[in-house]
């Protein structure tokens, strides 16, 4: 059998997953508008071949699954943000670590790795609609709120490695972790042990469907805090109840999936896997039939029978890539309509070529640098992370 890949059909559809059109707040600078990106000049594969030759060993490449395929062929390595953070902190004699990704990627990059590396994001518009959703000022005034029902002492802070290294920052300095898909139980199994309820930042899908699925836990243990709500738009008794106090934050790309899509594959293909990934909301993950997070995903994917049918919901490169890679799978991607995560899609190839002239002509472009004591106390809560059992 050979399968070919089916582009999803273009939507002109704004992404307002929670709101469905109700809460552009929080949506804001991510759309799907309707195309693919355009094709880059192919000359500029000899320009960024020729700029990465120079450079030889001063330069390491990162690049996250979810960038464009023009891009990620200049990678000297490809993962997930956690896979990726590992092997920047595992090349300290690489000058420049020009990261594809996005801005806290390339934050936690500068953490964990040398003070006289450079880390280099090659366009600073390239961040993320989820980790901008937590804003420290936001977190600290939630904490001030816990601190007046004198429960903080109970509350081990939890966030995602998709968050700012100033929320990381906020974390380490309150003796918390941050996870990754990949070990947010693992997470989560500590940090029950240090305290009675956790503070899950900045994604509630991860934060819930671990706890729910993978824990035991009751969607009631759940409550949603909502920093644009007086007092989180929770009472009292919700927050001392609550055994995980949610951050009203998601990822606009997973977000997109709904349980709509699932029901309409299955009914379209018979025998279909559902895979997707937790930062998927409940009911859809609910309703798949695997989960895991990106390196989860390409590891079923690699190891699925030929013949086999899946339907995947993460972004959309990476499942064009995953489908490309193997033609004896019937692999497509989970909605209908198109749609990428339109910040990690803003690294093009000019921008790479772009960067890696200015560091053959002696300039450091679009330098990510994290303030001394942020980077420390980021450090502190994610070397707990390293330190789960
Ligand atoms: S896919 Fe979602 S979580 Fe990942 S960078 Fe894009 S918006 Fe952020």
């Amino acid at each position: 059998m050979t399968s070919t890949w089916i582009e999803p059909a273009s939507t002109a559809t704004a992404l307002l997953l929670l709101g469905r059109g109700t809460d552009p707040a929080s949506e804001r600078g991510v759309d799907c508008p309707g195309d693919l990106p355009a094709p880059s000049d192919p000359d500029l594969v000899a320009r960024a071949t020729a700029a990465k030759a120079a450079l030889g060993n001063r330069v390491f490449v990162l690049g996250h699954h979810y960038q464009r395929d023009e891009v990620i062929q200049f990678a000297d390595v490809t993962g997930d943000s956690f896979k990726l953070a590992q092997q920047a902190a595992a090349r300290p004699d690489a000058e420049f670590i020009l990261f594809c990704g996005v801005h806290f990627m390339a934050e936690s990059a500068d953490i964990l790795t040398t003070p006289d590396q450079k880390v280099i994001l090659p366009d600073l518009a390239a961040g993320c609609s989820m980790a901008d959703m937590a804003v420290l000022g936001q977190v600290e005034t939630a904490w001030e709120r816990f601190e007046d029902l004198g429960i903080t002492g109970e509350i081990v802070p939890v966030t995602y490695m998709n968050s700012s290294a100033d929320i990381k920052g906020f974390v380490g300095r309150n003796k918390g972790v941050v996870c990754t898909s990949s070990n947010a139980k693992r997470a989560l199994d500590w940090s029950f042990e240090q305290g009675s309820k956790v503070f899950f930042l900045p994604d509630q899908h991860l934060g819930r469907n671990t706890a729910v699925l993978e824990m035991g836990f009751d969607l009631d243990d759940c409550v949603l805090y909502d920093p644009h709500k007086p007092g989180g738009g929770l009472t009292d008794e919700q927050l001392r109840n609550a055994r995980m106090i949610l951050w009203r934050g998601h990822c606009s790309v997973h977000g997109r999936f709904t349980l709509d899509s699932v029901r309409e594959v299955r009914e379209r293909v018979p025998g279909v896997n559902v895979l997707v990934h937790p930062e998927c909301r409940h009911d859809v993950v609910r309703a798949a039939d695997f989960v895991g997070s990106t390196e989860y995903i390409i590891r079923a994917l690699d190891a699925a029978e030929p013949g086999s049918s899946w339907a995947v919901g993460t972004e959309l490169n990476l499942v064009r890539r995953m489908a490309l890679a193997h033609p004896d799978k019937q692999i497509m991607f989970l909605d209908r309509a198109v749609c990428y995560c339109s910040t990690m899609n803003r690294i093009d190839l000019p921008h790479l070529v772009w960067a890696l002239e200015e560091l053959v002509a002696g300039r450091v472009p679009n330098q990510i640098s994290v303030d001394p004591d942020t980077a420390h106390h980021a450090r502190v809560a994610l070397d707990q992370m390293l330190a789960l059992p």
